[in-house]
């Protein structure tokens, strides 16, 4: 058996992990960071990097994202958003005001799109280039002891043995320790279910690549996502909430092939799609509910923390923001030589002054999404509304503008005063 000492151990790899182990790099801490994939690996998701995943990885290490921007052999730029109502009423939401085909040629996109299985392994490419991350991949922990000191960490093969001081948990939504030792557990109204596909011979897109949020009856307050992808694929997923599709009896992959064969806004445009693999499941832990997130000598990040966007079911870009943040903390517990739970009370707030307005927006709009009434009233008055436009396109672009979607006098403006 192979046994490693570790003042900080990263367990999982995808980008929360490895936003984590980027951050304390560049802080001078070593770290290990373990996962049980061996990379490239896949991640059911549906591949979209918003302005907030560039955002925070600029908060990081600014020669991250224009890498990637080179890396058009695995993503494609995404330009706007499109959200699809009931009756085909569609908001269309450019990132950048005046789009045109010259002003793609000069300027950085906002998002991408690109396959977990790519920006994943260019993320964890970019790690291996720092000396100080230790990454052992192929290592399934399966058995994580608390002892005196921090936490002892086992291999399923009982190779790999490591002794920690302080453990991230960035293993993701199914992760034990979250349950073990974070005590968070499945919450049905505070979690979604999702089914992703990949598929080719999909048509219809728009010529900038907006990614389409269908809002269907069967999903609300989910969507059905068609995303385009390099080399003529797209992902095509639904997600929803796990109470909702108890209580409505929905079976997502059921209804979303149906969907797409029979409802007048797909068929036409699936009528020679093919299904690359196989339609695959996954769950999303959502934000909408604050938890407690670390304990003695420990803190959760990303999914392992439940901080996935309630409305949108984005959770790339919290996860590298809690990531930074878990990371600038180790650095002030080594300092302190203080690893208990009062002590990681800062994290906690450090990541919800961060993030629990927008959580809170987000969650008090996917309640509103289960009021068809409220729905189609708001669609058709905002579906020409500008102003409107710009905030849709500001909570996937820029961060701190979701701020104004809880001022009542944003409303208020919105629906009287409209440009
Ligand atoms: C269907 C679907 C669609 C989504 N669409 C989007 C989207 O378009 N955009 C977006 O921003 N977000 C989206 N999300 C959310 C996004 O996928 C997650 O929020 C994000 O992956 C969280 O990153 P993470 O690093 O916390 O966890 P993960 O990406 O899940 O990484 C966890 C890592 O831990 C490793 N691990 C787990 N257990 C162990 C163990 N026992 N030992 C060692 N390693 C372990 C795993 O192998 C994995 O590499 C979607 C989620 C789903 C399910």
């Amino acid at each position: 058996m192979n046994t490693i000492q570790t003042d900080v151990c990263v367990l999982g790899a995808g980008p929360g992990g490895v936003a984590t182990a980027l951050q304390l790099h560049e802080l001078g801490i070593p770290c290990v960071m373990v996962d049980k994939a061996v990379f490239p690996r896949d991640k059911i998701c549906g591949d979209a990097i918003s302005g907030k995943v560039v955002y925070a990885l600029n908060r990081i290490d600014k020669s991250i994202v224009p890498e990637f921007v080179e890396r058009n052999d695995i993503k494609v730029d995404c330009w706007g958003v499109s959200f699809i109502f009931s009756k085909g009423r569609e908001i269309k939401v450019p990132l950048k005001p005046d789009l045109s085909e010259k002003l793609i040629k000069e300027q950085t996109p906002s998002g991408f799109v690109a396959k977990r299985m790519d920006f994943d392994n260019f993320m964890i490419d970019v790690a291996r280039k720092r000396d100080l991350i230790d990454i052992i991949e192929n290592c399934n922990i399966s058995k994580i002891v608390k002892t005196e000191n921090g936490f002892e960490l086992t291999s399923k093969d009982g190779k790999t043995h490591i002794k920690t001081k302080l453990l991230i948990g960035a293993n993701g939504a199914h992760s034990k320790f979250m349950r073990e030792f974070g005590n968070i557990h499945k919450d049905p109204e505070h979690y979604a279910g999702s089914v992703r596909g990949y598929y080719k011979n999909v048509t219809g897109f728009n010529q900038f690549n907006f990614i389409e949020l269908h809002y269907l009856k069967e999903f609300l307050p989910g969507y059905l996502w068609v995303f385009p992808l390099p080399n003529g694929q797209a992902n095509v997923g639904v997600g929803m909430r796990s109470d909702l599709i108890s209580k409505n009896k929905v079976n997502l992959k059921d209804d979303m092939i149906r969907l797409l064969k029979e409802h007048p806004r797909f068929k036409e445009r699936f009528k020679d799609a093919e299904l690359v693999g196989k339609l695959q499941g996954f769950g999303l832990p959502l934000g909408s509910k604050k938890r407690k997130l670390s304990g003695d000598n420990f803190m959760l990040i990303g999914d392992a923390a439940s901080l996935i966007d309630p409305l949108t079911g984005e959770g790339i870009g919290n996860a590298v923001i809690s990531g930074r943040f878990a990371a600038l903390h180790a650095q002030k517990c080594l300092e302190a030589d203080n690893f208990s739970s009062e002590f990681m009370d800062a994290y906690d707030k450090m990541v919800y002054d961060k993030l629990w307005d927008e959580l809170k927006v987000s969650y008090r709009l996917q309640k509103g999404l289960l009021k068809p009434w409220m729905v189609a009233f708001t669609t058709r008055v905002l579906a020409n509304n500008k102003q409107f436009g710009e905030v849709l396109s500001a909570m996937f672009s820029d961060v701190d503008l979701r701020k104004k979607l809880q001022s009542p006098k944003f409303y208020f403006n919105l629906i009287f005063n409209r440009k």
